[in-house]
């Protein structure tokens, strides 16, 4: 068997691992060192790592890549777009990844470059806007309106007009959308979310097909400095070995929770896009949502997402949240827990 023929579920628990050797650990240990000893390949701690090159190994077989490890997701995403020359144009999606779209704007405010944003589902005016773009920045689904892009249409078009394409995963995950096989690019993860997956590390990764790429990417990680500590790296390895069967049961329960809150007398409208452990629910009223926030015993009010626990957050509690999320909506990222316990808890919560 050779790693072409495995499955990602498999690789993920299998690659990335030290030889099979008598006495080898069968992990990766956490290296804890700052230098190496001279004239060999890893020489300092900010360009290497073995704990963080077991993690990349491992992210990169799932997503058919080289991946490079980054100190959180957002990090990963500025070395993606120092990318672009001065004065380039970047097309993104609208309701991507609220601190990406501040970053952006924050570049255009200070002259670094324009960017002009697209409805996530019109494909017509992706296909339009692509055509002068340097950069392209997919996210699908969206957060939290859980929109779908179309994906290898609008990769196709952006690689026609010759920009970077990159997608940011996050939320489908390695094991259910692989954007290289699309033709994209670049993928950025927030390892923090579901990679990792038990709501403890921070961290980002960035993957590639392109060894060219790989390698300025590599450059400017050296350069930027925004790189993760061996433990937060030996975390993540350690989650996503799992993530597999989090996946299957988070979605398993995600997909059993949206059928049931669609006949819920208080709930105007739910958003699953058909895969994943998010599910975007809008209430009748935005002090429903607000008062189920505040009543739960299992889930818990907190930000972010991808956890094996249960969490839950009305995303417009946050000022900076755009106006085209609805009030009223409370966005569930969906854990392994039974069930039945997590419907009761929002049932009994939901009045
Ligand atoms: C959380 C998140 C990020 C940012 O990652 P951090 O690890 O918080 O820096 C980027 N994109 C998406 C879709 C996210 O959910």
């Amino acid at each position: 068997m050779t790693t072409d023929d495995l499955h990602p579920q498999t690789l993920a628990v299998t690659a990335g691992r030290p030889p099979h050797e008598p006495d080898a650990p069968l992990n990766e240990p956490i290296w804890m060192a700052s230098t190496y000893v001279a004239e060999g390949e890893r020489e300092y701690g900010r360009y290497t790592n073995p704990s963080w090159t077991a993690f990349e190994t491992t992210l990169g077989a799932l997503e058919s890549g080289q991946a490079l490890a980054f100190a959180s997701g957002l990090a990963a995403v500025t070395c993606v777009l120092d990318l672009v020359g001065a004065g380039g144009h970047v097309v993104g999606t609208r309701g991507a990844y609220n601190a990406v779209m501040t970053q952006l704007s924050d570049l255009e405010a200070r002259g670094r470059l324009t960017a002009e944003y697209v409805d996530p589902t019109d494909t017509a005016s992706w296909t339009a806007a692509v055509a002068d773009a340097d950069l392209v920045w997919l996210e699908s689904p969206t957060n939290p309106l859980l929109e779908l892009i179309d994906l290898p249409t609008v990769i196709a078009a952006a690689k026609a007009a010759n920009a970077y394409v990159v997608v940011d995963n996050t939320f489908a995950t390695p094991l259910r959308q692989n954007p290289l096989a699309l033709g994209a690019d670049l993928v950025v993860h927030s390892a923090t979310k579901f990679i990792a997956g038990h709501s403890d590390v921070v961290m980002g990764a960035l993957v590639v097909s392109d060894p060219e790429l790989f390698a300025v990417l590599k450059g400017r990680r050296d350069l930027l400095g925004a790189i993760p500590g061996a433990f937060e790296a030996w975390l993540a390895l350690r989650g996503l070995r799992t993530l597999g069967v989090r996946l299957d049961r988070a979605e398993t329960n995600a997909e059993e929770l949206a059928r049931r809150l669609r006949q819920h007398p208080l709930v105007t409208r739910v958003r699953y896009p058909g895969f994943g452990a998010i599910v975007s629910v809008e209430l009748s009223s935005t002090q429903i949502a607000i008062d189920l926030t505040h009543r739960t015993q299992l889930w818990t009010h907190a930000t972010s997402l991808g956890g094996v626990e249960s969490t839950f957050e009305r995303r417009r509690r946050w000022p900076a949240e755009p106006s085209l999320v609805p009030d009223e909506l409370v966005r569930l990222s969906v854990g392994i827990e039974n069930v039945e316990d997590l419907w009761t808890d929002l049932y009994n919560s939901l009045t």
